[in-house]
């Protein structure tokens, strides 16, 4: 390697580690009781995610993220870097809004957003998208004739899948990753995991998570 490459290679290395921040490994995660069973149990498969694959690479452990327990309060300004790492449901416009700005200064999300303080899943918009989602296909099985059990088990799917997947990205925020955009991962910042077909952490998620934390060695 030439001094020239080693020379721009050590400025960029400067620049991670100036940029990198990073939360004590596990981190504690609190959830909100807003949120309905099928939509924890999505939250707990993303943390189950994380820890499966970030957590085979960790130096020093296998858990990476762990459920702490329950919070039961709306998300008010003081919640914000009080040291506890909630995900909200943020279930109306108002309170999305007071979050974006106490955070970010007004900054416009319609799905989700986090820091490494705490993460917010905007469900007021998903929610209206399966009342419309649900009615359009309550009609189409019943001009169909199939039985509205399978319709509720699907629209469930969609639900886990949709709280899953979000908060999988969002987790990624929570432990310090930035967006990555030249190759496929659930940080890649071309569409979630679920629009882009990434359902689950790829080299590139990890190579990123690997940037910031002490990675040995792949116990796969
Ligand atoms: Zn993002």
């Amino acid at each position: 390697m030439g001094w020239r490459r080693l020379f721009f290679l050590s400025v960029l290395v400067t620049v991670f580690s100036a940029c990198a921040e990073w939360q004590d490994l596990p981190v504690q995660i609190y959830v909100d009781t807003r949120f309905s069973d099928l939509e924890q149990e999505g939250i707990a498969d993303a943390v189950a995610e994380w820890n499966r694959q970030a957590g085979c690479r960790y130096a020093y452990g296998d858990v990476v993220l762990e459920i702490a327990g329950t919070v039961t309060d709306d998300f008010t300004e003081r919640d914000y870097e009080d040291g506890v790492h909630v995900i909200y449901r943020i279930s109306n416009p108002i309170e999305a809004e007071q979050y974006l700005q106490n955070v970010y200064g007004g900054a416009d999300s319609t799905l989700g957003n986090a820091t490494l303080a705490d993460v917010i899943l905007i469900m007021y918009n998903f929610d209206r998208f399966m009342i419309e989602l649900e009615a359009e296909q309550c009609e189409r099985s019943a001009q169909l004739g199939y039985d509205n059990q399978n319709l509720q088990a699907s629209l469930d799917r969609f639900r886990f899948h949709f709280v899953r997947n979000l908060a999988l990205h969002e987790l990624g925020h929570l432990l310090g990753l930035l967006h990555h955009n030249d190759r496929p991962g659930v940080m890649n910042d071309d569409g979630l995991s679920f629009l882009s077909g990434s359902e689950f952490l790829t080299d590139a998620d990890l190579d990123a998570f690997c940037l910031i934390y002490d990675c040995c060695c792949n116990r796969l």
